[in-house]
Order: C-alpha cells, then sequence, then structure tokens
C-alpha cells in the first residue's frame, strides 16, 4: 500500500481563502476582525512565528496589530497590556507567543487574556469548556488543524479508534478532546498514550487514526502502524544534516518513508500540520469577532 499525501500547506492555502472571503463579507457589515500579537524579547524563533501569523493575518485582511515588548518586561507591565487589549474594541484576537522569560508567570498570563478574545484557546476557562464537551468551545489551533486535516481528507473520525500520543496541554490533551467531542470531527473512540505507556507500538498498532506530537525523530515506525491506518505526524524536529546549507532537516515524529507503506493516508513534515496551525488561528480570530458582534447584538 503507498499512502496518500495529506497536504497540510494546500488544505491551509484553502482555508485562507475562505478566511479571506469571509473577512471580505464582514467587512462589508463593518466589522473587520483584528487581531493582536503580542511578543517578548528577540528570541529568533519566536520573532519567525509571530512575523507569519502577523503576515497571514494581513493577507486575509483581518486587521493585524503586533506589539513587541522588550526581554525584561515586568508581568505587571505585561498584564496591563494584556488588559488594554481586552478593552479594546479593534482587537478580537489576543495572542501572548510563548514560551515567556522567566519573570514572568504564563499562567497568570493566559488567565487574564479575554476568554472571548482566547483565539489560542488556552485559557482555563476555555480549556474546561473543551473539556467538557462544549461544541462550541475556541480550541486551540495545532489539534484544530488536525481536524480540518482528517475531516477535508475525507477521514472523518466518528466511530474510528483514534490513537494520540503525547499529552500536553497544546497538543496531545486538547486532540483527544476534539476527537472525544459530540461534535464535527469528534465522536472517535479515544487512546492517549506517552513517555510511561509501556509497549507503546502495540497500542499505536491498535489506531484506525494515529496522531502523534512527542517530538523525537522518526520515533513512530512502520512495524507501529496498523495497515490502512490514517497517521498525522503533528512533530517537528531538527536533525542535523551536512547535505543542507543550513546544516540541518526538519523531520516529523513518523518515519515517514516506512509508514507511507503501511498506511492508507499520511501527513509529511514539513508542509503537514505546520501551516495549518496559522490558518486555524486566522479561522478562530474570525469566529472571535463574529461572537463579538453577535454578543454587540
Ligand atoms: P511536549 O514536549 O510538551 O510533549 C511531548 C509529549 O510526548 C509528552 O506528553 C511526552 O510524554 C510524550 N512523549 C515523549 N517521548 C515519548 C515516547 N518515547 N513515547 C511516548 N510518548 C512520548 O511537546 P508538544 O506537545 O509541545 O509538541 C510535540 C511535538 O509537536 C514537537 O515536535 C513540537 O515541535 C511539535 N509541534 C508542532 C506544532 C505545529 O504547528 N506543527 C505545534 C506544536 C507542537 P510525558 O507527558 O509522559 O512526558
Amino acid at each position: 500500500m503507498l499512502a496518500e499525501v495529506i497536504s497540510g500547506k494546500d488544505m491551509a492555502v484553502s482555508i485562507r481563502e475562505e478566511v479571506k472571503q469571509r473577512v471580505a463579507g464582514l467587512k462589508e457589515s463593518g466589522l473587520t476582525p483584528g487581531l493582536a500579537v503580542v511578543l517578548l524579547g528577540e528570541d529568533p524563533a519566536s520573532q519567525v512565528y509571530v512575523n507569519s501569523k502577523n503576515k497571514a493575518a494581513t493577507e486575509t485582511s483581518i486587521y493585524s496589530r503586533q506589539i513587541t515588548l522588550p526581554e525584561d518586561t515586568s508581568e505587571a507591565e505585561l498584564l496591563g497590556v494584556v488588559s488594554g487589549l481586552n478593552a479594546d474594541a479593534e482587537i478580537h484576537g489576543v495572542l501572548v507567543q510563548l514560551p515567556l522569560p522567566d519573570q514572568i508567570d504564563e499562567g497568570n498570563v493566559l488567565l487574564a487574556i479575554d476568554p472571548a478574545k482566547d483565539v489560542d484557546g488556552f485559557h482555563p476557562i476555555n480549556v474546561g469548556r473543551l473539556a467538557t464537551g462544549d461544541p462550541d468551545a475556541p480550541a486551540p489551533c495545532t489539534p484544530s488543524g488536525v481536524i480540518q486535516m482528517l475531516l477535508r481528507s475525507g477521514n472523518d473520525p466518528v466511530g474510528k479508534h483514534a490513537v494520540v500520543v503525547g499529552r500536553s496541554n497544546i497538543v496531545g490533551r486538547p486532540m483527544a478532546a476534539l476527537l472525544l467531542r459530540k461534535a464535527p470531527g469528534g465522536n472517535a473512540t479515544v487512546t492517549v498514550a506517552h513517555s510511561r505507556t509501556p509497549d507503546l507500538g502495540v497500542v499505536t498498532s491498535e489506531a484506525d487514526i494515529l496522531i502523534v506530537a512527542i517530538g523525537q525523530p522518526d520515533l513512530i515506525r512502520g512495524d507501529m502502524v496498523k495497515p490502512g491506518a490514517v497517521v498525522i505526524d503533528v512533530g517537528v524536529n531538527r536533525v542535523d544534516d551536512d547535505t543542507r546549507e543550513r546544516g540541518y532537516r526538519l523531520t516529523g515524529d513518523v518515519a515517514f518513508d516506512e509508514v507511507k507503506e503501511v498506511a492508507s493516508a499520511i501527513s509529511p513534515v514539513p508542509g503537514g500540520v505546520g501551516p495549518m496551525t496559522i490558518a486555524m488561528l486566522l479561522s478562530n480570530t474570525v469566529e472571535a469577532a463574529v461572537r463579538f458582534a453577535a454578543a454587540e447584538g
């Protein structure tokens, strides 16, 4: 069997086009969705993420505001900025780029963001809403992107056994909650595995849908996958590669060349889940703006 490749890159282009058309329609009725991204310090990786989020927002005509604060900003100062954005009628989505410097308690910052503007879905109220199955809860962008990849590739999780490897708050746990939810893209039977799971291959071999988010290159091998399974690789790992000018290449958590011989569909890295994450951020921002307008009456 040679698996179909699920291109998140292509799907993200379609979602961004859909967002652009929705924004155009909203603008005609006088509503411009607005996204604020707050960055502390000059961490190059965070700068790249923030720039691409702003660029993607601008391309879809979402009003985008980037706020860059010094590395030594105090927690009180950052909370003040968040509070200003919460009160700002031009802004419907607020995102504070993580990780934050040591002097700032990440939990306090996530708690300070207005849950209605929490386009990352990390506020404990939204985490709780998702965990209790609320079909309207704003959900974190990466696992939301995975659900879209499954639905748009014709692999609806309903009634399937989905195995999620990884239990982080940003990927594994919300992924499992979305798959379990009684809502489109949900209704799967869900197993979550992690570093303390013995015989990982026995668990992953039972999956109709296997979603891997661990951060270890090529950990999932061909003999750990059920023939015909759908495999989504969330992992992004840098591995040394002297043949590349930059000295490294990006690879996923799944041994792509082996698993594509066994699976019926597989997402690549790069060009898989990564581009979907930003597309879902734009989509979440539009949803937040629409809810805001509905609440305003
Ligand atoms: P974390 O490090 O927070 O979590 C990793 C999870 O994997 C943990 O639950 C850990 O278990 C589990 N794990 C680690 N090693 C093993 C193992 N050998 N067997 C089974 N489980 C294992 O990572 P994240 O969830 O933040 O990210 C995971 C990957 O996804 C990374 O490569 C990251 O770069 C990528 N990522 C990609 C995104 C995208 O947009 N494409 C967005 C976010 C992340 P335990 O809990 O027991 O420690």
